[in-house]
Parts: structure tokens; C-alpha cells; sequence
């Protein structure tokens, strides 16, 4: 009974069991309570329109795809983009879409994509690498305006140095980020260029 209760402590002791942040290898084991936060297509239990319909000969899929990067180019925000994704899609594609689900065992017509995969695309698909870029740029502007938020103390009125400091902090990252941001997007520019004269 003594073993049992020493083991109840040293469990009690240890860090909280950690899982991969976005895992490589096949699951082995233990199962994981959370999946990879991939594009939905790669969740057996939704469907994504761009995932199942990359590969067609279809060009309705590559005329998506233009008008989002064409909307990136706008600046419009993340969700923006998505609303008017799943408009085009519900509007002039859906009717048209099946979708093999578990490999073939359920067909499903004309199904939803929703809202949320459509984001999940957007952000993590490889393809669209300006929009995560873009999301990153809001993640640290809405960092920096709540971090601004708070930095004087109410009652003397005097700036809170360790407030100020993480605050500067961010941003300086923020600056960096945008330098880095503007290098590739000053590469990518010229590859275009190369790409249209040859
Ligand atoms: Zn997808």
C-alpha cells in the first residue's frame, strides 16, 4: 500500500502531460484529444471544397482560389475573405459538389463547407502563406492595443515599467516582423517579374 501511495504523489508532482503542437508521426499509443489544427480536409468528419476539388480538371477550384488571393491583395481580413468564399460557393458551386466522405462510403451532395473549415484553409494551407502572414500582423496589433491598455497605474498616475517593457517588447517584435514581411514580399515581387518576362 505504500508503493501505491508514494506513486499517487510523484504522478501529483509531474508537469501536466503534454501532446504535439502539429504532429508528424502516426498515432501510436495513446490517443491524442486534439488533432492537428490542419485544414478540415484532412478531418474525416468535415468537408473543404478546395481540399477535394484541388485536383480536378475543374478550373472552378483555380478561379476560387484567384479571387481569395485577389481579396488578400485588398486587405481584407481573414473572416471577410471567408463569408465571401462560402457566398461563392453556396451560391455558384455546391450544387455541383459531392463529397466522398471515409474514402467512399458515404457520398454526400451538395455539402456544407463551413465557415469555420473554410478559415482553417485559409490559414494553415499552405497555399495561402499571405494570409497567415496577414493574421499574424493582427495577432500582434491586437497584442499591442491591449497591452497599451494597461501600462499606467490608476492610482499615482506614474507608467508601469514592467507593463511598458513588455509593451515595447512587442513592439519591437512587430517592427521586425513587418521588416522580414517586407523583404519577402520585395522577393516574391521579383520572382513574379522573372516569372512574366519569361
Ligand atoms: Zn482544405
Amino acid at each position: 500500500m505504500e508503493g501505491e501511495a508514494a506513486e499517487v504523489v510523484v504522478d501529483a508532482e509531474e508537469a501536466a502531460e503534454l501532446e504535439p503542437i502539429y504532429s508528424a508521426l502516426a498515432d501510436r499509443g495513446a490517443p491524442r484529444r486534439r488533432g492537428n489544427i490542419g485544414c478540415s480536409g484532412s478531418k474525416k468528419s468535415e468537408f473543404c471544397y478546395l481540399c477535394n476539388y484541388v485536383d480536378t480538371p475543374d478550373a472552378s477550384g483555380t478561379l476560387l482560389k484567384d479571387h481569395i488571393l485577389t481579396l488578400v491583395d485588398q486587405g481584407k481580413e481573414l473572416h471577410f475573405i471567408a463569408k465571401a468564399v462560402q457566398a461563392i460557393y453556396d451560391n455558384e458551386l455546391r450544387e455541383f459538389s459531392v463529397w466522398e466522405k471515409e474514402g467512399g462510403k458515404t457520398i454526400v451532395e451538395k455539402p456544407e463547407w463551413k465557415t469555420s473549415s473554410i478559415v482553417r484553409h485559409l490559414l494553415m494551407s499552405s497555399e495561402f502563406e499571405v494570409i497567415f502572414e496577414a493574421y499574424q500582423s493582427q495577432v500582434f496589433k491586437s497584442m499591442i492595443v491591449r497591452q497599451a491598455e494597461r501600462v499606467v497605474d490608476m492610482d499615482s498616475g506614474s507608467v508601469d515599467e514592467g507593463a511598458a517593457k513588455a509593451l515595447m517588447t512587442t513592439m519591437r517584435n512587430f517592427d521586425e516582423h513587418k521588416s522580414r514581411m517586407r523583404l519577402l514580399g520585395n522577393k516574391r515581387r521579383r520572382v513574379d517579374t522573372k516569372q512574366d518576362l519569361g
